[in-house]
This record gives structure tokens, sequence and C-alpha cells, in this order.
């Protein structure tokens, strides 16, 4: 367990703690320390890295380094302000305002922010825990590079990785595969329902199905993965109002078929996909002093706000100013989502862009995207890896 206090401001209080260190907890976190006067300030988070999640494709194809991607904390937040205790968060006491950590500290909090994220949810489909990759963490991307690798440098014939799941997170996976194999194994793309990145935005979409079929995956909608074993899934599927099925072979599957929550258990009230009821002000209901954001936390709005890390950074700025009125015992102002748009990344060195009266597609889209995110790295590290990268366009995969 690592305990670093940052420095504190005036008397000695109790700190706000914030737990998780993920886009919302690092950004509500940032956005306070810049105040010169700030309270103590704690980040938990079992994780040794912060990891931005929209360049992990990057990572896996080896266009970005993994630093760039997945820096640490304890070279991210040193100097800040902000203490960071590597450890998870295991109960809360909100009567007595403390909270205790799986490694058996107990701590104090005067305002607690709850942004503990999504995990992979397995539908209870039979053995996607035992034998799918999962895509979320940099140790995700890495083993599947290597699960890659092995494809490409001993192929046998008729080789086959499967991507359960055709969201954004699916597609663009299959598309940066596509291109890693170059044909070394062919690629299908699982989705139950009936088309591929419902809810995206048609000029993405049109570009991503396009490149889907430029790059020969095999997309196949309404098809549902019944069981996964250690030789491959078995498909169910309806035609002409009969139930069809199919035992397909595949060497690799990577599970990207749907995420809810992580059942924290820190407070009550829950709506039925299992976030956080929140106000508008992002206090949880029925717990005054406790705060939540991001992906597992239930807000008001119209339309519902997706699970994002633009929703989560714009929730962390608004929740910063709301907790400093909440010190100063004046009223909070409700979090207002402004839409910057999507943004896809459709293979290597292509995406596709749709937002602000913008439409993008093919390597410029890329070239915007990738500096999008890239200056949008929390801490010092935007301009470094900014830089790193237009310094060297960002190295190809070798194929
Ligand atoms: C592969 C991939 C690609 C994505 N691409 C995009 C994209 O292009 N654009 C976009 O907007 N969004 C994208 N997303 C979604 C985005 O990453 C999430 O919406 C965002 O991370 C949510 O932020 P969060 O703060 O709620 O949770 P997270 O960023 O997941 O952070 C949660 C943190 O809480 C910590 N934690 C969990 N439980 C505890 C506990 N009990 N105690 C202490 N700490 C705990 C975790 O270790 C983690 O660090 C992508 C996601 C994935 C997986």
């Amino acid at each position: 367990m690592t305990t670093r206090l940052g420095k504190t401001s005036g008397s000695v209080s109790a700190p706000i703690v914030i737990v998780g260190g993920g886009f919302g907890g690092l950004t509500t976190a940032l956005e306070l320390a810049r105040q010169p006067d700030h309270p103590p300030l704690l980040v938990i988070d079992p994780a040794e890295r912060f990891v931005f999640a929209p360049l992990l494709y990057e990572v896996l194809s080896g266009e970005l380094p993994a630093w760039t991607v997945a820096p640490r904390f304890d070279a991210l937040l040193p100097g800040r302000g902000i203490g960071w205790l590597q450890d998870r968060v295991t109960s809360i006491d909100h009567a007595g305002r403390t909270l205790t950590t799986a490694g058996g500290q107990r701590l104090t909090w005067q305002r607690l922010v709850l942004a503990c994220g999504a995990e992979d949810h397995d539908h209870a489909v039979p053995g996607v825990r035992e034998h799918a990759l999962a895509f979320r963490t940099l140790d995700d991307a890495l083993h599947l590079r290597r699960r890659v690798d092995g494809l490409r440098e001993s192929p046998r014939p008729l080789q086959r990785l499967a991507v359960a799941g055709a969201g954004p997170t699916g597609v663009e996976l299959a598309c940066k595969l596509a291109d890693l194999l170059a044909g070394r194994a062919v690629i299908e793309l699982l989705e139950a329902g009936p088309e591929a990145l419902a809810g995206c935005r048609a000029f993405n979409r049109d570009r991503a199905l396009e490149t889907l079929a430029r790059r020969d995956v095999r997309l196949r909608c309404g098809t549902r993965v019944r069981r996964v074993t250690a030789e491959g899934v078995d498909l169910e599927w309806q035609s002409d109002g009969q139930t069809m099925g199919e035992s397909l072979p595949v060497d690799v599957l990577v599970w990207t078929a749907g995420s809810r929550p992580r059942p924290s258990g820190l407070a009550d009230g829950t709506d039925p996909r299992g976030r956080l009821v929140c106000s508008a002000t992002l206090e949880v209901e029925g717990h005054p002093g406790v705060f939540a954001l991001g992906d597992g936390a239930s807000v008001p709005h119209d339309p519902e706000l997706p699970s994002s890390a633009q929703v989560a950074m714009q929730q962390g700025q608004q929740l910063a100013a709301n907790l400093r009125r909440s010190l100063a015992g004046e009223p909070l102002e409700p979090f207002q989502w402004n839409d910057l748009g999507e943004m896809l990344s459709l293979g290597v060195g292509e995406a596709s862009v749709t937002g602000l009266g913008l439409t993008l597609a093919g390597p410029a889209a890329q070239t915007l995207r990738r500096l999008t995110y890239l200056t949008r790295l929390p801490g010092p590290l935007p301009l470094l890896a900014a830089a790193g990268w237009l310094a060297d366009h960002g190295p190809r995969p070798s194929r």
C-alpha cells in the first residue's frame, strides 16, 4: 500500500476523499487542486495507473507507447497537492463520515466522491470469464497484443479471431485487429442486436461499416453468443421463426459485449442498471455530502447521458465547482452536458469524427482524434505525449 498525503492548507481538516482515480475522479481532483487554498485531497484507487481507455487501441497496434496512455499515479500526482492511496474502498460509514479499505485503513472524510466506473458484464454467458479476453486495461491490451503476435508469427490454416459486441469498442478493435493481422486470420464481429454501432452518429456508423467491409471483417448481427469454450463459441440466431445455431472454432475471443457499473455497495439507492441515483448537482440521493459521477452515476438528463470519458470529465469539472460551493455553504449548480461529438478509430491511421458541425473521415480524422485525446491526457503528459507523437508521427506496426 502506498500513501502520500498532499500538502494541506490552513487548519487541519478531514480531506475530500475521491474513490476511483479514473476519468471522473482524477478530473475532479486535478480541478480542485488548481486552486491554491484547496482543502486536503485524497484519491484512493487500487490500480497503479490511470488508463486513457480511448487510446488503448493505439497501444495494441504499437502506434503509441504505453507510457502516454497509462501513466502511473505516482508519476502523475506528486507535487500537485493531491494525496494518493493505492487501495480499494470496501465500506463506508455515512453517519460517521469514515470509510474502510481492503488494506485495513479507516479514514475520515468531509466530502466523498464515488467514481468507481464500470466493469465488463458477461450477461451470464457460460465460459466468458474462463476463455474470453477483456479489453479495458493496459494489461488487457498488452495481453491481446501477444496473442495477435502469436497468430501473426506462426500462422496456421483457418485461424479465427472473434470480437463479441459491435458497439464502439468492438468495432474499433475489429478494425485495428484486421490491420494488425493483415489476412492471417479471419475476423468475426458478433452482435446480438439488429445492427452494429446502435446509437452512434449516422456518418460515423456508415464509415465504420465501409471500413469493416473493406477489411473483410465478418459482421454477424442478430447473433447471440450462447457459450464460450476453450475451442470456440456456440452461436444462436433466428431465421424464418426458427432458432439456428453453430459452433464456431475460434483461436482468440475478445469480449466487449457489455459493461455495468462496478457493484461498489458503497451507498444505497441504485437505478435498474446499478448506477447510484444522483440529483442534477451530482449529489447522491439520500446521502448529503456524498457525490458520484461517471459510468457509475445516474444523473437526470434528457436524453440519457452516454457512459463516456467525455461525460465523466465534464462532470468532474462541474463537481469540483460544486464541492467548493458545498464547503462554502453556497447553493450547488446542476450539471449541463456539452456534447462535443463522437470519434471512432477505424484501423491503423484512420478514424471518423462527427461533432461541432464537422464530419471527417480517414487519416486527417485520425490526426484530429489523436491530438484531441493526447491534449486531454491528465497532468504534465499532454504536451510531452503530443510532442513525442508529432515528432515521429507514431510508429507504424510491421505487417
Ligand atoms: C476500450 C475502451 C475505449 C473507450 N473509448 C472511449 C472513447 O473513445 N470516448 C469516450 O468518451 N469514452 C470511451 N470509453 C469509455 C470511458 O473510458 C469511460 O466512460 C470512462 O472511463 C468512465 O469514467 P469513470 O471515472 O466513471 O470510470 P473509470 O475511468 O473506469 O475509473 C474508475 C476507477 O475507479 C477505480 N475503482 C473501482 N472500484 C474502486 C474501489 N472500490 N475503491 C477505489 N477505487 C476503485 C478503478 O480502479 C478505476 O481506476 C472507452 C472505454 C473503453 C474500455
